[in-house]
């Protein structure tokens, strides 16, 4: 059978990238420029800086800060509202997964109108968008890659999806110098994001050698860079690496979509409020444990690829990367499930509405165990809390 693998990215990568901000806007013809960010990006003057490198004599530019962590519904329409009565015609993301998801979805209403509920699932952006230009200041959800744009539908308080290939930045612009302030809670748990990224795309029932080839390296990446970007967020060799590790493991995740990892922690932040590499840390080491009974082959190969000390009894070795990555789990101090929760604390009494909602999502079709019952997500929910 034949395999798919689409990329579209145009990336400029290396300290003071931005600089380059003007002329990518030149080559788009851009008039009305929106830049959308959070408070985050604004209080550590990542957004200042940017915003001092759009030469404004040539574009007018329109500011948007309402990006909030887990963007709803309401975020991105506010956005939207402002897009059209501006007349926007390009748009500039500033920050991680949050800014640039919702300045994805508001370019999906800006250019063809509705509501942005009506585009949800898979390819059901019918009209071309405008130029959207990434500039992540994270290095986690490789949003700056991808085609999706995670939202919160607050009336059914759902996390859902927007994915189409016409929601791939034009542009990015990394510079890894953005990362440096972030504090080691959120380059650990937006770090375990990527590194499940990297797991969850390599093992998926849709993966493909060309994929596999970039999820296996990017795995290689973080693992060993991670641990050094946790410990010390001056070291730019580790940052400017964990960025590198976030492009590659986009490529691959973008086409082989993820698993039971990500759709347990979509219902966790949801409903509790969890940031979304939070969410993903606390679970993924037992969802790793729990899919090594179905893939053992895949899991012996990661644990090879991050030369993991392996005994040769498949029965053993296939428990290897589960193990190691509880490990990481525990030295970067990811909470377990009882004490996180931003809005309500989860309690056990939760666990079977998280296993039910969690079976509806997304990614579960991409797991490599389709056996996943309400039970199975329980005793997983168990060993996490
Ligand atoms: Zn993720």
């Amino acid at each position: 059978m034949a395999n798919e693998f689409f990329v579209k990215s145009d990336v400029t990568f290396g300290r003071n990238a931005v600089e380059e901000l003007s002329r990518v806007l030149e080559g788009f013809k851009a008039k009305n420029v929106m830049v959308v960010y959070d408070n985050g990006v604004k209080a550590v003057g990542i957004a200042d800086k940017v915003l001092a490198s759009i030469d404004t004599s040539k574009f007018h530019v329109v500011e948007y800060d309402g990006v909030i962590p887990n963007p709803t519904n309401e975020v991105v329409e506010k956005g939207y509202a402002l897009a059209k009565k501006e007349k926007v015609d390009t748009f500039v993301a500033v920050g991680g997964g949050s800014s640039i998801d919702t300045a994805k979805a508001i370019n999906v209403l800006a250019s063809n109108g509705g509501d942005i509920m009506d585009y949800e699932g898979i390819g059901n952006v019918p009209k071309g968008v405008f130029p959207l230009i990434a500039i992540p200041t994270t290095a986690g959800t490789s949003s700056e890659i991808t085609n999706v744009s995670a939202l919160v539908d607050t009336q059914t308080v759902r996390k859902y999806v927007v994915i189409d290939n016409k929601l791939v930045p034009d542009k990015v612009i990394c510079d890894p110098e953005f990362t440096r302030t972030v504090p080691p809670f959120v380059t650990a748990a937006t770090g375990l994001d990527a590194i499940t990224h990297a797991v969850e795309s390599y093992i998926s029932n849709c993966s493909n050698a060309l994929t596999k080839y970039n999820s296996l390296r990017a795995l290689q990446i973080f693992h060993e860079n991670l641990p050094k970007a946790y410990a010390n967020g001056d070291d730019m060799e580790a940052r400017e690496n964990m960025m590198l590790g976030c492009i590659i493991v986009g490529f691959g995740f973008s086409n082989a979509n993820l698993g039971l990892v990500h759709a347990i922690a979509h219902t966790l932040s949801a409903h509790f409020g969890l940031a979304h590499g939070d969410a993903n840390a606390t679970v993924l080491p037992y969802v790793m444990e729990f899919n090594a009974q179905k893939c053992p082959k895949e899991m012996i190969e990661m644990a090879q690829a991050i030369g993991l000390p392996l005994s040769g009894n498949e029965d053993e070795d296939k428990y290897a990367l589960s193990k190691e990555l509880l490990r990481m789990v525990k030295d970067m101090n990811i909470k377990p499930l009882r004490e996180q929760g931003r809005n309500t604390k989860i309690t056990e009494d939760d666990f079977s509405m998280i296993a039910k909602e969690a079976l509806k999502e997304g990614p579960m079709h991409f797991n490599p165990r389709q056996d996943v019952t309400e039970e199975m997500i329980v005793e997983i929910l168990k060993k996490a809390f």
